[in-house]
């Protein structure tokens, strides 16, 4: 289960550099925040990222794996 979870990606852009970023699930719950390879930036992932995002695709997850 936990593994899965670590394949959910969440998309976020850099505040200053305007880079896209994917950041895996498990960055998430690790660390919460992520350097932008671009300009060295670190992002706060709580503060910029739509977590409810990511929560539906948990969800999705838990929902297909019933359907199996
Ligand atoms: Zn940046």
């Amino acid at each position: 289960m936990a593994n899965e979870l670590d394949g959910i990606r969440a998309q976020t852009t850099c505040p200053v550099c305007d880079r896209e970023l994917n950041v895996p699930y498990r960055t998430l719950r690790l660390k919460r925040t992520i350097e932008c390879p671009g300009c060295g930036e670190t992002i706060r992932l709580i503060d910029d990222t739509p977590i409810g995002t990511v929560q539906r695709l948990i969800d999705e997850l838990g929902e297909d794996r019933d359907e199996i």
